[in-house]
């Protein structure tokens, strides 16, 4: 937790739950990424935190933007964010928001599939498109696997019939999944995109561009590489496949540039025990699954956890949510301790919690409002 945000909770009687982001981290997550990737160009994931505050930043240090949905960039252009940096990075999109974002000026579509490719060459003639293809997000605790892309054959036919469509096909893209550990992923997908840039070039296609997608970590329970080793293993790989023909490379960090800048400022509401033999607390929050937590299904992503009470014996814990809603479990099996001397009233902070959870609160599940962002 920086100083700042300390000083802030410290100082005030914020109402809990909420998230405190520090921009100071924001941008020092932009240009570390920056600074171990000079050539990528980045596309902030616009989903993993959009506050207004954090876009703006982003847009000044010269940032452009991954996006999802018609609405999230109605949101980016209404800031002032030229539509020229915005890449529709969805695979999945309804062919009247396309030609909404193509109005809008939006140039750049990513697609997976003959139907997606249909709907681009109606509603955005001309445009550059870019084949996402699957990876198996091995390595990564929050995988995004077969939802997303298509095998590299059929990558290479899609491609090849955008062309004919009127299409301008632009490059290859993938997502390594998300929190991703193992570096030799980038390595795997930098290898196929090369077998595809070579298939194309052999049928006349030239592609310029390739999207490495996102998986750069925040620091959860577990530590990880820092950006710099991040950079030189992508780039390791760029040269091992492409030599120095590089394409324009272009990476979209979301969780890398907003997860550590924030922390969830949340309170105990009760401890209690089940009479077992195990003797394990059960401690719950006012913060759990439909609050902002819901990264925690399956014990995936494991946050820190900071409280009063720290550095004093602890005891092994189960923590939950406050909803009536038994799927509201945070951790029982990641082997969570907290300090014995706890008590219900404390105030806890979850670090690293920047990136997906406003986005992820449910609008009122029990009543318990959407969780409330201070951007410092
Ligand atoms: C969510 C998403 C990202 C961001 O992923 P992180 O692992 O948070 O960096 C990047 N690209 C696409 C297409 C996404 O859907």
């Amino acid at each position: 937790m920086t100083p700042k945000i300390a000083r802030f909770i410290a100082e005030r009687n914020l109402p809990s739950p909420c998230l405190v982001v520090d921009l100071d981290v924001i941008a020092n997550n932009f240009k570390r990424l920056k600074k171990a990737l000079p050539l990528a160009e980045i596309y902030y994931a616009v989903k993993a935190n959009p506050a207004p505050e954090v876009l703006r930043l982003l847009d000044q240090l010269g940032s452009k933007f991954d996006t999802a949905s018609i609405y999230e960039i109605e949101d980016a252009l209404s800031l002032g964010i030229s539509a020229s940096k915005l890449s529709f990075g969805n695979t999945i999109k309804k062919e009247g928001d396309i030609a909404r974002a193509y109005a809008n000026g939006v140039r750049l579509f990513a697609f997976d599939s003959q139907a997606e490719l249909d709907k681009l060459a109606r509603a955005a003639p001309g445009a550059r498109v870019f084949c996402r293809i699957y990876m198996t997000g091995e390595g990564a605790d929050w995988p995004l696997s077969r939802k997303f892309g298509c095998s590299v054959d059929m990558a290479r036919d899609l491609l090849l019939a955008a062309r004919g469509m009127g299409l301008d096909p632009h490059g290859v893209s993938f997502h390594v999944g998300s929190q991703q550990r193992d570096l030799t992923q980038w390595d795997i997908a930098i290898g196929k995109t090369k077998m595809l840039f070579t298939a194309l070039s052999e049928a006349g296609i030239h592609l310029k561009m390739i999207n490495l997608g996102g998986g750069f970590p925040a620091h959860y329970r577990t530590r990880v590489p820092g950006p710099d080793q991040y950079g030189h293993a992508i780039m390791g790989a760029m040269t091992k496949h492409f030599g120095n023909a590089l394409p324009q490379m272009l990476i979209e960090p979301g969780r890398g540039i907003a997860g550590d800048a924030g922390v969830i400022q949340a309170e105990v509401v009760l401890i209690s025990s089940k009479g077992e033999e195990d003797g394990r607390r059960w401690v719950y929050l006012d913060i759990g699954k439909f609050g902002g937590l819901p990264e925690t299904i399956g014990e995936a992503i494991q946050y820190r956890l900071k409280t009063p009470h720290d550095g004093g014996p602890v005891g092994p814990v189960v923590l939950a949510g406050p909803t009536c809603d038994e799927v509201d479990m945070l951790y029982e099996k990641a082997g969570y301790k907290l300090p014995l001397d706890l008590k219900v009233g404390d105030r806890i902070q979850i670090l690293s919690t920047g990136a997906y959870t406003t986005t992820y609160s449910s609008v009122g599940f029990n009543g318990f409002p959407p969780l409330k962002t201070y951007v410092i």
